[in-house]
């Protein structure tokens, strides 16, 4: 394991994922984006004949499946067990692939590395208990995408907080157990809504409800919920178009009898990014508006965070506090036990061209950082 945590430089890594065409290529199938070799990507934007190449850690290309992007994660998994701190990111347009290389394709049974991560984790770690929480941050306001609210009204008065804890975190007090006896998961038995337990470290989330997860069963019973509640709201783009960030962290805590340890030994985070595509503030209004301000600014922030960690010849202020999504994950991204995975999803085709161009030079500047 050692070798494997070292092997990666430094924390942050950068893979590409491009999905299937949704056009058949433009006549001449000259533009666009393609895969060149297993570490670069190439870019014609029509109708220019500059060609523009990225680097990344690993490409993938339109053929390659699930599990092959899984070899990429599969081997931190054990580390997490010894206290890594892994958030995978997936970042690009709506449409790009974002959630079907995290969560999968449901109707056709094909699990995201969401899924196989999960499945493995579960295995791992046995003998600890696993607790998973999820939430979404939509226009700059934290939600919990366990809670019992069933309604938009019920769920805007459920809003959430970020609060920085003062000093190291040793309090294992109220966290308990589920202790529902039957295996049953519900919500009411796995909620330690008030514990102090929380998967960000020092960063917490007063209220944040946190299921225990004792098999794939319980699992799929969290992630259903979690769908049920996902923002999701009309663009010309995708009319189910996700323009929220959704956070969903599975911790791994020591088990000593019947009691939890309620400092997390290991965390993985998982975080389906809203859609980067640039909003024409000029062409929304209202709401929408709001929601692409909201976004881009939330992107441009994990930018900046992520371009001062990997910038390792400087000690300089990294500016987590700009963002809900960078101040929550502040101690997942910076520690010494950190690790980052970024999938930059783009599309192939001539028409994605502009926002394919805009994800690879987000994406390359944080692999060169
Ligand atoms: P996003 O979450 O970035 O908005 P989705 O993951 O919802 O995008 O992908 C949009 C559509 O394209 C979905 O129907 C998805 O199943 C399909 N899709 C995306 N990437 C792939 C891929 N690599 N292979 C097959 N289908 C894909
Ligand atoms: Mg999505």
């Amino acid at each position: 394991l050692q070798n494997t945590v070292q092997e990666l430089r430094g924390s942050i890594r950068v893979f590409c994922r491009i999905r299937p065409p949704k056009q058949k290529a433009d006549a001449s199938g000259a533009f666009g984006v393609k895969a060149e070799g297993s570490r670069s990507v190439c870019l014609r934007k029509p109708p220019g004949e500059r060609r523009h190449d990225f680097n990344f850690d690993r490409v993938f290309s339109q053929q390659a499946g699930q599990r092959e992007l899984y070899e990429e994660v599969g081997p931190l998994l054990p580390g997490i067990l010894e206290g890594i701190h892994l958030c995978i990111f997936a970042y690009g347009q709506t449409g790009a692939g974002k959630t079907y290389t995290l969560a999968g394709q449901r109707s056709s049974g094909d699990p995201g590395i969401q899924d196989l991560a999960i499945a493995d984790l579960l295995r791992l770690a046995e003998s600890f208990e696993v607790r998973l929480t999820a939430l979404e941050i939509y226009n700059e306001s934290i939600q919990d995408l366990l809670s019992d609210a069933t309604s938009e009204a019920e769920s805007r008065d459920e809003r959430l907080e970020v609060r920085q804890s003062a000093g190291a975190i040793s309090d294992v007090a109220d966290l308990h157990p589920a202790q529902d006896g039957t295996g049953a998961n519900s919500a009411d038995a796995n909620q330690t809504g008030s514990s102090k337990y929380s998967p960000f470290g020092s960063m917490r989330v007063p209220g944040l409800k946190s299921w225990s997860i004792q098999n794939l069963a319980d699992v799929e019973d969290a992630l259903q919920r979690v769908r049920n509640k996902r923002h999701v709201a009309s663009t010309a783009l995708n009319e189910r178009s996700s323009r929220s960030h959704t956070v969903i962290s599975l911790s791994v805590l020591r088990r000593s009898g019947a009691e939890v340890n309620g400092v997390p030994v290991g965390v993985l985070h998982i975080v389906d990014l809203a859609g980067s595509e640039r909003t024409k503030i000029s062409q929304a209004e209202g709401i929408q508006m709001k929601e692409a301000n909201c976004i881009n600014r939330s992107l441009s922030a994990l930018a900046d965070v992520l371009f001062a960690l990997g910038d390792s010849t400087s000690s300089a202020h990294v500016p987590y506090r700009n963002s809900k999504l960078t101040y929550l994950l502040q101690d997942a991204l910076g520690g010494p036990g950190c690790k980052t995975f970024l999938f930059a999803q783009v599309s192939p085709d001539a028409l994605d061209a502009n926002e394919s161009y805009s994800t690879l030079t987000f994406a390359s500047r944080v692999a060169t950082s």
